[in-house]
Parts: C-alpha cells; structure tokens; sequence
C-alpha cells in the first residue's frame, strides 16, 4: 500500500489528499493508490483515495497529480 504521493508538486498523506478532494475535513483515510484512468483536462496520472467523510459513510476521492483537477465518487 503506497503511503505518501506528491500532488501538484507538494507531499500529501491520505488524510491530507482526501481532505484536499473533499474540501473539508474527513475522519479517516485509506491508502492512496493510481486509479485506472487519466487525467480528463491534463491527461496526467490520476490518485485514487478511499476515505469516510463521516462515521457512515465511504467515498472514493479521485485527484490529478499534476493539476486541481478532482472528482468524488459517493
Ligand atoms: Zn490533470
């Protein structure tokens, strides 16, 4: 499981991605992984991170590692 990745230049941990992606804090990560397609408007790599934004919940936060662009999948 990979730990910690560089995003737009800068080190981030899983918590610190997911809450990138989510724009708010979140209570708990999984690791960071690639997910298994590219960047739509840059066509670099692209980050996969599971994270609980709350005790019942599970999303899989998606951010380009060269540019802000980020999805959320619920
Ligand atoms: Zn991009």
């Amino acid at each position: 499981m990979a730990d910690n990745r560089v995003v737009e230049g800068r080190m981030v941990t899983p918590k610190k991605l997911a809450e990138r992606i989510e724009g708010d804090s979140i209570m708990d990560a999984e690791g960071i992984e690639d997910a298994n397609f590219d960047c739509p408007d840059c066509g670099e790599n692209v980050l996969a991170v599971g994270y609980m934004p709350s005790v019942t919940s599970f999303y899989t936060g998606y951010k380009c590692q060269e540019c802000p662009w980020s999805d959320i999948e619920e």
